[in-house]
C-alpha cells in the first residue's frame, strides 16, 4: 500500500510564472486563496516579449477578441501590481504606424471613424521629424498604448512570492502527481487543484500536450543606436521598441515551423534586411532573443478542466497579446473553477477535447 505524506496544504498549485501564472495568482489573492507556484526559470514567451500593449490590430484595423473588456481590466490591473510590488514597470508609449502610401493613410482615416476603434485611432497624421527614420508618408498614432517591462514584473513577482513562501524555482515533474479523490499530492504538497500556465511548455505536460497549441516562434534583435533618439514605438512590418539607454528591441519574426527556442541566424538576417528599409543610422546588434508564442489555430485561448482529472486545469493559448489577455482569461478560469461559471465556448478546451 502506498502512503502519501503531504504536510503542506494549499488551495492551488500553479505551474508557470509567465503572464498567465501571475494573473491567476492575482485572482487567487483577491479571493484569499492559498497557493504555491513552480517555475523552472522564467524562460517562456513572457520574458522575451517586447511588452507592448496596443488594442488595435494594425494590419487589419480591427480589435482583438473582447478587446475593450481586456483593455479596461488590464490597465488598472498592471497599475495595481506596480503599487503592490512598489516598482514601476509600465511606460506610456505611443505606437506609430508608418504609412507606405496615400491609400494607407486613407485606410487609417476610415478606421478612425469606426465605432470602438475611434477611441484608439488618432484621426490626424503625425509627421516624421526623425532624419534617421524613412517614413515619407508620415505616421498614424494609436492612443492609450504603452509598454510593460514584463521580465522586471516577473522577477519582482517571483521575489514577492518567495517572501511569502509561495514560490519554488524548479521544474514541475508531471509524473510525480498523485491523485486522491478530491485533491492532488505533489511531493510534500497537497492542493485541491493544479493550474497549468506553462505556455509552450505544455508540450511536455502529458495531461494536456495533445491539445492543439501550435506555437509560433518569435525573435528580436536588440540594437544600440545612439543617434536614433526615439521615444515612440514604430510599427511597419515589424516593431522598433525603445528600451532606454539608446537600446531598441527590433522584431519580432513569426515562424510556425521552427520549434527550437534558441535564436537563429535566419531571423537575424531577416531583421537586418527589414531594418534597412526603415533606419538610416548606424546601429550595433548587442543581443538576440527568441521565444515561442503560445498560439492556437483558431486564435483563441485554451481554458478548462481536464475531462478525466477534475483537479487539473489549464490556462494557456494567450497567443500574441498576452499582456492584455491574461487578466481577463485568469478571471474567467477562476470563476469557472470556484463559482462553476461556464466558460465561453470559444475559449473552453471542450471544443478540442477529442484531441486528448
Ligand atoms: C517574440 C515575442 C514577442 C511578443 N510580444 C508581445 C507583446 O509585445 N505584447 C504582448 O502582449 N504579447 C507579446 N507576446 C506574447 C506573450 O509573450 C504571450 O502571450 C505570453 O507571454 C504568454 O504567457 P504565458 O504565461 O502563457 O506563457 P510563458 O510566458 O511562456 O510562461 C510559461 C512559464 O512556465 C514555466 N514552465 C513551463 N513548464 C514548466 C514546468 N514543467 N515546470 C516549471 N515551470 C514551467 C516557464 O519557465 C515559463 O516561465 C510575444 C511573444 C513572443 C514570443
Amino acid at each position: 500500500m502506498i502512503i502519501f505524506v503531504a504536510v503542506n496544504k494549499r488551495d492551488y498549485i500553479i505551474v508557470g510564472l509567465g503572464l498567465a501564472g501571475i494573473a491567476f495568482c492575482e485572482a487567487l489573492e483577491k479571493a484569499g486563496k492559498s497557493y504555491l507556484v513552480f517555475d523552472k526559470g522564467l524562460d517562456g514567451a513572457s520574458s522575451v516579449a517586447a511588452g507592448l500593449y496596443n488594442p488595435v490590430i494594425l494590419k487589419r484595423y480591427t480589435l482583438p477578441w473582447k478587446a475593450i473588456e481586456q483593455f479596461d481590466l488590464a490597465i488598472p490591473y498592471y497599475q495595481n501590481l506596480e503599487k503592490k510590488l512598489g516598482i514601476n514597470f509600465m511606460t506610456e508609449m505611443p505606437v506609430r504606424k508608418v504609412f507606405s502610401s496615400v491609400e494607407d493613410q486613407n485606410n487609417w482615416f476610415a478606421a478612425s471613424d469606426k465605432p470602438l476603434l475611434e477611441r484608439f485611432v488618432f484621426p490626424k497624421l503625425v509627421g516624421n521629424e526623425n532624419e534617421y527614420i524613412k517614413a515619407p508618408y508620415a505616421y498614424g498614432e494609436v492612443q492609450e498604448t504603452g509598454r510593460v517591462a514584463i521580465k522586471k514584473l516577473q522577477e519582482h513577482y517571483q521575489k514577492y512570492l518567495a517572501s511569502k513562501d509561495a514560490y519554488l524555482n524548479e521544474s514541475f515533474i508531471h509524473s510525480n502527481i498523485a491523485f486522491t479523490e478530491n485533491t492532488v499530492i505533489y511531493n510534500e504538497y497537497e492542493a485541491s487543484r493544479i493550474v497549468f500556465a506553462e505556455g509552450y511548455g505544455v508540450k511536455q505536460n502529458p495531461f494536456f500536450s495533445a491539445l492543439p497549441l501550435v506555437g509560433n516562434k518569435g525573435e528580436y534583435v536588440i540594437i544600440k543606436a545612439s543617434k536614433l533618439n526615439l521615444s515612440a514605438a514604430i510599427k511597419t512590418s515589424f516593431f522598433v521598441v525603445p528600451l532606454g539607454d539608446d537600446l531598441y528591441k527590433v522584431g519580432a519574426t513569426f515562424n510556425w515551423t521552427d520549434k527550437d527556442t534558441s535564436p537563429s541566424e535566419e531571423a537575424r538576417d531577416e531583421l537586418i534586411e527589414k531594418m534597412a528599409t526603415l533606419l538610416s543610422c548606424d546601429y550595433e546588434i548587442v543581443d538576440q532573443v527568441a521565444g515561442m508564442r503560445p498560439t492556437t489555430g483558431d486564435r483563441r485561448a485554451l481554458l478548462g478542466i481536464h475531462p478525466k482529472y477534475k483537479q487539473l486545469a489549464l490556462l494557456n493559448g494567450l497567443g500574441t497579446r498576452g499582456i492584455m489577455a491574461s487578466p481577463l482569461l485568469a478571471q474567467y478560469l477562476f470563476n469557472h473553477l470556484e463559482n462553476g461559471k461556464e466558460l465561453l465556448d470559444e475559449i473552453d478546451i471542450k471544443r478540442v477535447l477529442s484531441k486528448l
